[in-house]
C-alpha cells in the first residue's frame, strides 16, 4: 500500500512546516487538509454566502475548482495562495468545519491525494477520520503561549499588524471550537505519537518524525 504520514494538531502547532519539510525529505505528495476548509470558507465570503447555511455550504466545498502548483494553490485560476491565510478565513474556516456535510463534501478529494511513492496529510482528522490506517500517525501540540508567539512572529515578518492579546484570544476560541465539536473533534488517533513542540525547533520536529517514520 501507499504510505502515509498524518500530522494532527491544534492550530499554530507548526504541523504546517513540519508537514511540507518531511514531505519534502521523503519525495511525497502533501496534502494540507485545512487549506480545503480555507479555501471553502474564503468562497462562501466573497459570494456573501450565509454561514449557518449547511446545505449551501456543502455546494461550495463539493464544487470546489482548485488546483495545487507548488506551493502555490489557485481557486478558479486564481492565485489565493496568501488570500486564505487570512484570520478571518481561518476562523470562518473552522466554523464551517463543524458541518458534518461539509466535511462528506472534502472526503474524497482527501482521499486522492494519495499517491505513490507516499502521502504527508496534515490537519485535524488526518489520523482519525481520513486515514485511520495510516503508516505513521503524529499528534504535534505546543502550549497557546507558543502557538500565540509564533503567529505573532509570522504575522510582523509579513508586515501584517497582529496583536497579542486578540491572537492569544482567536486561538483559544479556535481550539475549543475545534476541540469541543460534535464531528471529528480535535483528539490524538489511536496509535498516534504525541510531540509537544512548545520548546522545540522546527528542525528537531521534522527530524523525530522522519526518525519514526524509519523506525
Ligand atoms: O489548519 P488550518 O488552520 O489551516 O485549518 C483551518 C480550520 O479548518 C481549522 O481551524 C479547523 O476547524 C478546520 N480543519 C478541519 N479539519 C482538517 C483541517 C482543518 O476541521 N482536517
Amino acid at each position: 500500500p501507499i504510505p502515509v504520514i498524518t500530522i494532527d494538531g491544534p492550530t499554530a502547532s507548526g504541523k504546517g512546516t513540519v508537514a511540507h519539510k518531511v514531505a519534502e525529505h521523503l519525495g511525497f505528495h502533501l496534502l494540507d487538509s485545512g487549506a480545503l476548509y480555507r479555501l471553502t470558507a474564503l468562497q462562501a465570503l466573497r459570494r456573501g454566502t450565509p454561514l449557518n447555511d449547511e446545505h449551501a455550504l456543502a455546494k461550495l466545498a463539493e464544487h470546489l475548482n482548485i488546483s495545487f502548483t507548488g506551493d502555490a494553490i489557485f481557486l478558479a485560476h486564481e492565485n489565493v495562495t496568501d488570500a486564505i491565510r487570512q484570520e478571518e478565513v481561518g476562523n470562518t474556516a473552522s466554523k464551517i468545519a463543524a458541518f458534518p456535510t461539509v466535511r462528506t463534501a472534502l472526503y474524497g478529494l482527501q482521499l486522492g491525494f494519495r499517491k505513490t511513492p507516499g502521502l504527508v496529510a496534515d490537519g485535524r482528522d488526518m489520523g482519525t477520520v481520513i486515514f485511520p490506517h495510516a503508516t505513521l500517525k503524529v499528534f504535534l501540540t505546543a502550549s497557546v503561549a507558543a502557538r500565540a508567539e509564533r503567529r505573532y512572529k509570522q504575522l510582523i515578518g509579513k508586515g501584517i499588524p497582529a496583536n497579542m492579546e486578540d491572537l492569544l484570544m482567536d486561538l483559544k476560541a479556535r481550539d475549543d471550537r475545534d476541540t469541543n465539536r460534535a464531528i471529528a473533534p480535535l483528539v490524538p488517533a489511536e496509535g498516534a505519537h504525541v510531540l509537544d513542540t512548545s520548546e522545540m525547533t522546527v528542525e528537531t520536529a521534522v527530524a523525530q518524525v522522519l526518525q519514526w517514520y524509519a523506525a
